[in-house]
């Protein structure tokens, strides 16, 4: 496509939607990022959780042949889904609300054997808050008693092959926790019974450990925002990027971590980013990204881009970043801009910044 096509705002350009991981401790949200991503940073085997950026991008091809047995269109709207990792370490739980969250929308982790706990409900609580859409992954499925394991299967495949007793124990768990939903306040049904998307949130079983439910997981998450969030996800050029961390990398020095939600990001960009002392200035040497998926596990090696389109995770080199703060956001300065203007709102964002969910 043509580079003024690329920039049009219209349904045919839509950016890639924005995804986090909420639920309790030990539901399974490392596991299941992990197994969507073909990786096992939970088990230390990529080796350099630190070499990442706390969001991996999962391009469209790549969720069209995990979803294939589940024979669904194969045109996706959307180019892919940036699925954004925020442990629940300090730097994420100190950063307060504004308002609007950075998430399209979420996945809320439940384990199959233990219902709603107490985390589930604060974290039901801040997506309530922010009128934030999600998709319930009911995991732990494999945990069923007498559970036969269908590695990566779609769940009503793997559901086909079950035993009499784990369908019966299967649809008892779930009815339970619909009711435990229902003291919540909120109407939840299995996506494929679900009738009233939109009114009443899917539930996707899944197992972190075989893989069964997460095509249907992907498919849903890409196909429900590609259709009703089309005004949301339109590709606009109007800049919208908040830092998510400041790290130092060896051979790099100090680097911040971005989220672009909204435009493009240039090598070579003037930007401006909140500071402790004051807004810092400076100017992007390097744009870069981990290398997509699988590839992620070769620590250390980052791809180079001369520009990047949202939505993105970027790792900014730049000089002068030693005292950037995380949660702020990151603007660029156009030829028309007034760079004081630009440095005041840098100023006022450390105030504020940005809400992004902690996962736990
Ligand atoms: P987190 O705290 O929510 O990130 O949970 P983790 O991903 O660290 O998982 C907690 C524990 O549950 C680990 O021992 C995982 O191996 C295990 N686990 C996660 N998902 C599954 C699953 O689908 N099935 C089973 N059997 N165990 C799981």
């Amino acid at each position: 496509r043509s580079k003024e096509a690329l920039l049009r705002r219209s349904a045919d350009n839509l950016r890639s939607p924005i995804c986090c991981i909420m639920g309790h401790v030990d539901t399974g949200k490392t596991k299941l990022l992990d197994c969507i991503r073909g990786t096992n940073v939970q088990e230390g085997e990529a080796g350099g959780i630190t070499q990442q950026i706390g969001a991996t991008y999962f391009p469209a091809e790549n969720i069209r042949e995990r979803t294939k047995e589940l024979k669904a269109d194969a045109t996706l709207r959307v180019p892919g889904l940036l699925v954004i990792d925020t442990p629940g370490h300090e730097s994420f739980t100190n950063l307060r609300s504004r308002g609007s969250g950075l998430c399209d929308i979420a996945i809320l982790v439940v384990d199959i054997m233990h219902g709603l706990e107490p985390q589930t409900i604060e974290s039901l609580n801040l997506l309530k808050m922010r009128d934030t859409e999600f998709i319930v992954a009911l995991n732990k499925v494999d945990r069923l008693y007498g559970w036969k394991p269908c590695p990566n299967a779609p769940i009503l495949k793997a559901m086909k092959q079950q035993s009499t007793d784990v369908q019966n124990e299967f649809n008892m768990r779930v009815t339970q926790i619909k009711v435990q939903f229902m003291e919540q306040g909120l109407n939840t049904e299995l996506y494929y019974k679900n009738k009233e998307m939109g009114k009443t949130f899917s539930i996707v079983p899944t197992s972190a450990i075989s893989g069964e439910g997460i095509p249907d997981l992907l498919l849903l998450l890409v196909q429900w925002t590609s259709k009703t969030m089309v005004e949301k996800l339109m590709f606009s050029d109007e800049m919208q990027c908040i830092v998510l961390e400041v790290k130092v990398i060896e051979g790099l020095g100090t680097t911040i971590d971005v989220i672009l939600i909204n435009g493009i990001l240039r090598e070579g960009d003037q930007i401006v980013v909140g500071g402790m002392q004051e807004p810092i200035v400076t100017t992007i040497r390097s744009l870069l990204t981990p290398h997509p998926m699988k590839e992620l596990r070769i620590k250390g090696s980052y791809l180079h881009h001369k520009e990047l389109k949202a939505a993105q995770g970027i790792k900014i080199t730049a000089q002068g970043l030693d005292h950037a703060i995380a949660g702020t956001s990151l603007y660029v300065v156009g030829p028309e801009d007034d760079l004081e203007d630009i440095k005041e709102a840098a100023d006022q964002d450390i105030g504020t910044p940005i809400c992004i969910p902690s996962r736990e």
